[in-house]
């Protein structure tokens, strides 16, 4: 766990949240300041910062959050309709807190374009 990461410590239980999975690799809960019906947040257990750090021994855990947001979606009623999964990656992108996350989006139509 990273000091002071706000997700290192929703992971943890020290910051609540509304979690709605959790196994031994990753963690999803609900953002604080939904975007759309559904917007969840995907994180691994393990403090990550961002893909621009990745190794390639976090493969089968990335793999794995995208597999986490497939059951979710399912779950939450919107994998036939369809959902946008998103990471942002450094300030450019918008992203505004350093621990690894997948947005997962979902259950209204989406805008274009998406830059
Ligand atoms: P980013 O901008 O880094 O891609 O996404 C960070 C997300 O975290 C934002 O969508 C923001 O609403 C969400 N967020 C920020 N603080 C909290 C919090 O304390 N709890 C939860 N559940 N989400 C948060
Ligand atoms: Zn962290």
């Amino acid at each position: 766990m990273a000091d002071s990461c706000l997700f290192c410590m929703i992971v943890s239980g020290e910051i609540k949240g509304t979690i709605v999975f959790r196994d031994d690799q990753a963690t999803a809960f609900r953002d604080i300041n939904p975007v759309a019906p559904t917007h969840i947040l995907i994180v691994p257990n393990k403090h990550i910062e961002s893909v621009s750090v990745l190794e390639s021994a976090d493969e089968q855990l990335i793999g794995h959050l995208f597999s986490v947001a497939g059951q979710l979606a399912k779950s939450e009623g919107i994998a036939e309709g369809g959902y946008r999964l998103i990471t942002n990656t450094g300030p450019d992108a918008g992203q505004t807190v350093f621990h690894i996350h997948v947005h997962l989006i979902g259950g209204q139509m989406m805008r274009h374009p998406m830059g």
